[in-house]
């Protein structure tokens, strides 16, 4: 069969990363979360200081130390679900903390982050066999992709999402806490300068708020099916 690039797009929290992955491993492509690599920066950011007291980034002491930012992604052999690795560092549980979720829309909103970022994910690309999700990868990282889904939900019904997430892994949540920061990074999310959020002309929709799993997972196998020609 035929080898394809999907990109899956939208909002935090509103359960892409689980919908890709579960099609990645269940048709043997290599699955990409590039949020993943956003917070990586984000995190080596907050370790090396590079936020002021008010929160803003040291822009160019971070220009300066981009090299020194190495992510990659490997394989678990337990779970057989991809980990972060930050300069070979596994750090898949930190980037998820409250700290860097607050944190990772301004650092995303970095031209040079993106620009470095965005390379990185086209180099990934260039096999196809991928399922990558994010925010720009059906507009900016592969417009050229064979399918591409953009993903909504309430911001309600992700913030709850997110608090039974971490609740489940044993972190610190609070819902309320949770909301404000689902909202304020579809915000900047969407309004940033550089590659903002939004729905590619050919990005076929999904609301998912009132969808279980599996009739998301099942969604997304027809479009692949679709895709791929063979239905
Ligand atoms: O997907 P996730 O919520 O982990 O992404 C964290 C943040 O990284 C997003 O809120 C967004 O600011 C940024 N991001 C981005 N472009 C991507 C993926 C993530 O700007 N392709």
């Amino acid at each position: 069969m035929k080898k394809i690039i999907i990109a899956i797009d939208g909002f935090s929290s509103c359960g892409k990363s689980t919908m890709a992955k579960e099609l990645a491993k269940e048709i043997g492509y290599i699955y990409v979360d590039t949020g993943a690599m956003y917070r990586s920066v984000t995190l080596f950011a907050l370790r090396a200081g590079l936020f002021d007291a008010d929160g803003n980034i040291q822009r160019e002491e971070l220009r300066d130390r981009m090299h020194e930012i190495d992510i990659s992604f490997r394989l678990n052999p337990d779970t057989k679900r991809p980990e972060t690795f930050l300069n070979g560092e596994n750090v898949e549980r930190e980037i998820r903390s409250m700290e860097v979720s607050e944190r990772v829309s301004p650092i995303a909103a970095v031209d040079f982050v993106r620009a470095a970022l965005v390379a990185q994910q086209q180099r990934m690309g260039r096999e196809k066999g991928l399922v990558m999700d994010g925010r720009d990868i059906g507009t900016v990282v592969f417009p050229q992709a064979e399918l591409k889904i953009f993903v909504t939900a309430t911001a309600e019904v992700r913030a709850q999402r997110r608090f039974d997430e971490l609740q489940e892994k044993g972190m610190p949540a609070c819902y309320d806490e949770i909301l404000r920061n689902v909202q304020e990074r579809d915000y900047i999310d969407s309004h940033r300068e550089v590659s903002p959020l939004r729905k590619a002309a050919d990005a076929i929709e999904l609301d998912n708020s009132h969808l279980t799993l599996a009739q998301q997972q099942e969604w997304l196998r027809q479009r692949y099916l679709e895709a791929v020609g063979s239905v």
